[in-house]
């Protein structure tokens, strides 16, 4: 099987970072408003509406009243009718998951809200009003972008989001079907990953993955900048320079991590054919109170999401198992399980075998054992 081998058809989000100049900025900055201000008198129609007749105004005959619109607030000519028009689509998804949700008699339902500033964040380009030339996005009446490309775009480009972050920074995401799957050689070689203790994780063949040192400083700096804004004044200058300090150390995080977990997703995707993990579900039910774990456990989430949709990509195979049996207690040299094990123990040794276990190390091979038994059994059953 050739390594680049196309085997079908899926969808996929490519994200970039836009470059520009301060005026491009700006103009996108005030489709941002306009679409806002549209979306909240969207709202106060479709409730007006509703208070009066118990009616739904429907996306479909507020579209009808755009061009009127265009009339009495010229400004709005510049945006694009069918960015204007995905605004009101957008509230009335919000609006009928609203009424979808008060219906099941969901717990907590939220009625749409109207939308302040930063509250506020994108808007969508559908086929028109948009071109793309190398590394340029130009957008009808905004100006052109430059792209940060980290790697081409696949696929057919159905609609583009562009985003404004809370840092200031914009990015552009492309959401593209027909893209091609790509599946890699080398099938069938198993590995168990489980989340270790003081590691990010260990896995079946003994490797040690420990969380990256950058991480633990940025979130030194995060918790400083946080106690920084604390001791700000509500709606002085100082909290909102402080504000956007914390929002630069959340990013930074965001961004160290999601490059950390790319690289691990890739290497184990890249590398075999099973992977196997426990189904963190189950796992999130222990509770813990201390910061640096909760991120670790924040970031296996995100991991298992990476891999999933890798090895989708790839045609390899994830195997969540689930908790059934104690992984950790089991000896995965002969099967008998230590009643005697505690959270303490690093290390222990069988009484049956008298084998030597590192405790995160053995608890991988099993994790790798019973999840190559349940694809086996996948596949007896067809
Ligand atoms: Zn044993």
């Amino acid at each position: 099987m050739r390594s680049d081998e196309v085997v079908g058809d899926m969808k996929k989000t490519f994200k970039y970072r836009l470059l520009g100049n301060n005026s491009t900025f700006n103009k996108a900055d005030n489709w941002l408003r306009l679409c806002r201000e549209l979306y909240n008198a969207a709202l106060a129609e479709k409730i007006y509406a509703y208070s009066g007749q118990k009616a739904n105004i429907s996306s479909y005959s507020q579209m009808k009243e755009l061009p009127e619109l265009k009339v009495a607030f010229p400004e709005y000519d510049n945006v694009g009718s069918q960015v204007l028009q995905e605004v009101l689509e957008r509230l009335d998804r919000a609006y009928k998951a609203f009424f979808r949700r008060a219906r099941n008699g969901n717990g907590k339902v939220g009625f749409p809200r109207f939308k302040g500033r930063d509250r506020y964040d994108s808007f969508t380009l559908k086929q028109v009003g948009w071109k793309l030339g190398g590394k340029y996005l130009i957008i009808r009446n905004i100006g052109r972008f430059k792209l940060r490309l980290s790697r081409p775009i696949e696929g057919n480009i159905k609609t583009i989001t562009i985003h404004r972050h809370s840092t200031g920074k914009w990015y552009a995401c492309f959401n593209c079907d027909n893209v091609s799957e790509k599946r890699l050689a080398g099938l069938g070689k198993a590995i168990g990953l489980d989340v270790g203790i003081k590691s990010f994780l260990v896995d079946s063949e003994g490797n040690r993955v420990e969380n990256p040192q950058y991480l633990r400083q940025s979130l030194r700096l995060l918790r400083v900048r946080q106690r920084a804004l604390c001791r700000r004044n509500k709606g002085s200058v100082g909290r909102a320079e402080a504000r956007l300090l914390v929002a630069k150390a959340y990013e930074k995080i965001r961004n160290q991590r999601s490059d950390f977990l790319h690289k691990l997703a890739n290497h184990y995707v890249k590398n075999y054919g099973v992977i196997c993990v426990e189904d963190l579900n189950i796992r999130g039910m222990v509770k813990n109170h201390h910061l640096a774990r909760s991120i670790s456990d924040a970031g296996w989430g995100l991991f298992i999401g990476l891999v999933e949709y890798k090895a989708a990509e790839a045609g390899r195979k994830l195997i969540r198992i689930p908790r059934f049996e104690p992984t950790s207690r089991v000896c995965s040299a002969c099967g008998v399980i230590n009643q005697d094990l505690t959270l303490n123990d690093r290390q222990w040794v069988c009484k049956a075998c008298g084998v030597l276990h590192d405790r995160d190390f053995n608890a991988a091979k099993n994790i790798a054992r019973v999840g190559q038994t349940l694809q086996e059994l996948t596949y007896a059953s067809g």
